[in-house]
């Protein structure tokens, strides 16, 4: 009964969003989706590790060839069954004609909650299966369920605010201290890269400190006790700027407490000396700034706004930046190719869609008149350089939803893990190399 109106509520939900792009290339056929809505439910009765075994050795050699073309395959399959979901007809597998005792499995359904808004739906990005399972289930990497929260800072006033979406110096204190009651530890932006592109470890609850503009006082005045008594970092989210206010004219701000303040020679100096306290990365926010990206954007302003804006950061820094802080929150197909091109990892919206995962973003496909300001993710293609962001004023009413989202994919990996193994076993072993296991 419950099963039947869920089956009914994620075919419906399938409907409404045709456009979505090809999520997990090796996902989509029906019986999958049964063992992926069961997950939560089941979850509870499982041990720990799920009583998951791995699978037996394999017994027959395959050579690559035949593994090949057993991918070859089933990514055939899964695209055909993809292409039937909104209809919900099953599909029917073409065999293998390998060893029928080494029939790779077919590979659970991708991750979904209904804690999403329904607008808002996880997306892929990893085309690779045997690279995302291996990466997946390296014990070395981070656990799934491992979660992060990209957070946009902008002033932090004293008492009043200016912005709804600011907050003030009291409700920074209790923000962070919600964060760390509940078990998160700030990463960097370069943290998040590596681990959104291999699943390398981090806290398993994790969120990323942005602040956007330049702010010397905020960064030093306001973050820096927070981030030298926890041991964290924060990213700066630095524009170049332009004419009289780029950064090169602009003077030093005059931050309290700061014992080299009035020795500055301009504001380079002084954000230079901040990083290299080791507190604090800086990645782009464009370089002009003020007018944001979007697909009418000149292949001039483009290349300013990116590539010039990463050469300026690797001058003054030393460092190559990661991640380009999307200017207004506007961005595109266009600008996100001139990103990807110009050697960005990741890049950051606006738009605070939920909290990411490895090869797991919630973006949105199309517009939503409930949230016109959130420009939808999925045209652009690339979800690694659209990835969501929090308002800080938003964020200690969301933590229960965020980290039940973690625990609810790390039940679903639980379930999924054997078949996955399984898989990986039979198709990519030959080709990747065993599973790695904990060392010696
Ligand atoms: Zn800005």
């Amino acid at each position: 009964m419950v099963l039947s109106v869920k089956i009914e509520r994620m075919t419906s939900h399938s409907r409404q969003t045709p456009a979505c792009p090809p999520a997990p290339i090796f996902s989509r056929w029906i019986p999958s989706l049964l063992i992926g809505l069961l997950t939560v439910t089941l979850a509870a009765c499982l041990a720990p590790n799920g009583g998951a075994s791995q699978p037996t050795a394999p017994t027959v050699d395959i050579s690559a060839a035949s593994t090949q073309a057993v991918a070859t395959i089933f990514a055939g399959a899964s695209q055909t069954a993809q292409a039937a979901l909104p209809t919900a007809t099953p599909t029917p597998l073409p065999s293998p004609t390998l060893d029928p005792n080494r029939t790779p499995p077919p590979l659970p359904a991708a991750f979904t909650t209904e804690l999403l808004n329904p607008i808002d739906t996880p997306h892929t990005y990893l085309a690779d299966t045997c690279q995302y399972l291996r990466s997946k289930w390296d014990p070395a990497n981070a656990a799934p369920g491992t979660i992060v929260i990209p957070i946009m800072f902008h002033g932090i006033p004293d008492e009043n605010i200016s912005d709804p979406n600011e907050i003030t110096k009291p409700q920074l204190k209790k923000l962070i201290k919600d964060l760390k009651d509940q078990g998160f530890e700030a990463i960097s932006a370069s943290q998040l890269a590596d681990f959104l592109e291999f699943n390398t470890k981090i806290p398993p609850r994790s969120f990323v400190m942005i602040l956007d503009d330049r702010r010397p006082g905020t960064a030093y005045g306001i973050f820096q006790p927070i981030l030298e008594d926890n041991n964290w970092k924060m990213t700066l989210a630095w524009p170049i700027g332009y004419g009289d206010d780029t950064t090169d004219k602009k003077p030093a701000t005059n931050v309290a407490g700061d014992p080299q303040a009035g020795t500055y020679p301009n504001l380079w100096a002084q954000i230079e000396h901040y990083y290299s306290s080791g507190y604090f990365e800086v990645e782009s926010h464009g370089y002009f700034h003020n007018i944001p990206m979007d697909d009418n954007s000149s292949d001039e302003y483009l290349h300013q706004e990116l590539d010039l804006s990463m050469q300026t950061l690797q001058e003054h820094f030393g460092r190559k930046p990661v991640a380009i802080i999307w200017p207004g929150g506007g961005f595109g197909k266009k600008p996100v190719q001139f990103a990807r091109a110009a050697g960005y990892r990741i890049g950051f919206t606006i738009n605070p869609r939920g909290p990411v995962m490895f090869n797991w973003v919630p973006q949105a496909d199309q517009s939503d008149p409930q949230r016109p300001v959130y420009l939808p993710e999925g045209p652009a293609g690339d979800p690694l350089l659209t990835l969501p962001r929090y308002w800080p004023s938003q964020l200690s009413a969301e933590l229960d939803k965020i980290r039940n989202i973690g625990s609810q994919a790390a039940a679903h990996a639980e379930m999924a893990r054997a078949d996955e193994i399984e898989y990986y076993d039979i198709v990519c072993a030959p080709k990747y190399g065993p599973m790695p296991v904990v060392g010696p």
